[in-house]
């Protein structure tokens, strides 16, 4: 039977019939494509990379941006994308929110009509990967302080500095690089053969298995003048980034929860203690209740969000708020589903234990729960907790 995914307050009729088609064409290749093999990967530890030609096929990477080979969809409907994606798999949905949000959106936005020329159409199609290099050993919430380096050449720039937990990082034909240059943050185009890079993945991973995870190391890795992103300029351009993928987190949470929340309601009307279906019981029931009203909430939030976005009112504390949590609701609807499956939901022939694992990742990355809380208590008093 066809996936009808949880609508119980008509979202459906705050979206466009063209948002609605394009939401049920991720659906049905995450259905086909997705579902069916990512127990494997996820066990396994790999990503399948077979599935990118079709995602570009789809529209999927840097869907919301304008020309260059992008489809320009609405923020709406990219939200909606997200979702479908993240009830695959939330190292799925990462790969896209790097290639899109992290990758393409940078350059889109402060590269040169070369630069943009060279890597967009590309990457749309998903035959360059890209990957966003900002986060470092010593410098996670406090990417500030980060301790990569580039200084002036006659011909370009010279790099030095390592990289942490860096998304799609060994598989990325192109990795924008965050270094100081001057004392000032900028954002570089590395090619992933330039002499002196290297890219290693990050073994023993129980979370985002179906995601590749890599350190990044820069020694004396010489790039041309045309590396440099010249629109940026300081923290403030790498957060811009942040911001538009938090943004595309925030939606995605909405599809985990909904998979761990059909998958509950299944298991609890098929099986059977004390003579009856454990669906039947009003403990159970008040589980089942409390994940429906906190997806609901979270649905009727990023729909708001999306048309804010849409009208330019959308601001970051809006979006650190959506993240903050659709990301920690989705948690808990995985734990409370996990809890509702008893023994069997510890094992991966079911997928709710592997979405609760995912979005343990999913809860730190893009900003911690903690780091949006603080970003909220600045909004709603002016002061800063952690500046
Ligand atoms: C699977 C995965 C993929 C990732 N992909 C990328 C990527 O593609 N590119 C990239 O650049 N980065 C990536 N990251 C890194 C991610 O952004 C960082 O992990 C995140 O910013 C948190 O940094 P940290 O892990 O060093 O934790 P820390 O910053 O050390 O935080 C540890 C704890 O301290 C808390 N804390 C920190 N500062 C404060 C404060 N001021 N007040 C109160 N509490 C505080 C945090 O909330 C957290 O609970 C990824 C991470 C993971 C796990």
């Amino acid at each position: 039977m066809a996936y009808k995914g949880m609508d119980f307050y008509l979202a459906d009729e705050l979206f466009t019939k063209e948002e609605i088609l394009i939401r049920d064409s991720v659906r049905q290749f995450v259905t086909d494509e997705i579902l069916p093999i990512i127990q494997k990967h996820n066990r396994e530890g790999t990503f399948p990379a077979h599935l990118v030609p079709g995602m570009g096929e789809l529209g999927l990477l840097g869907a919301s941006l304008k020309g260059y080979g992008c489809a320009g969809v609405s923020a709406t409907a990219y939200g909606l994308m997200m979702v479908e994606l993240e009830r695959g798999d939330s190292g799925i949905r990462s790969f896209v929110s790097v290639q899109g949000a992290l990758c393409m959106y940078p350059i889109h936005r402060f590269g040169s009509e070369e630069q943009k020329r060279q890597y967009l159409p590309k990457m749309a199609r998903g035959e360059t990967i890209g990957s966003f290099g900002l986060t470092e050993a010593d410098f996670g919430s406090d990417p500030g302080g980060l301790r990569t380096r580039a200084e002036k050449t006659a011909g370009g720039y010279l790099l030095n500095g390592s990289k942490y937990w860096i998304t799609n990082g060994s598989i990325a034909d192109v990795s924008i690089i965050w270094a100081k240059l001057d004392g000032v943050i900028r954002g570089f185009l590395v090619d992933k053969e330039a002499k002196g890079f290297s890219a290693q993945d990050i073994e023993g991973k129980l979370s985002l298995r179906a995601s590749v995870t890599s350190e990044l190391l820069l020694e004396d890795v010489e790039v041309p003048e045309t590396a440099l992103l010249a629109g940026t300029e300081g923290l403030k351009s790498a957060l811009s980034c942040l911001n538009q993928a938090r943004y595309g987190v925030a939606w995605g949470a909405i599809g985990a929860a909904q998979a761990v929340f059909d998958e509950a309601v299944r298991y609890a009307k098929g099986r059977v203690q004390f003579g009856r279906p454990i669906a039947g019981f009003q403990l159970q029931q008040a589980k089942m209740a409390e994940m429906l009203t906190e997806i609901t909430k979270a649905q009727l939030l990023c729909a708001r969000l999306g048309r804010l976005k849409e009208a330019g009112k959308a601001s970051p504390a809006m979006v650190s708020l959506a993240k903050r949590n659709n990301v920690s609701m989705a948690l808990d609807a995985a734990r409370t589903a996990r809890d509702i499956l008893g023994a069997v939901g510890i094992m991966d022939e079911y997928q709710t234990f592997r979405h609760m694992c995912n979005l343990e990742s999913v809860k730190t990355y893009e900003g911690t729960h903690d780091i949006h809380t603080l970003i909220l208590g600045q909004a709603i008093t002016g002061l800063d907790a952690f500046e």
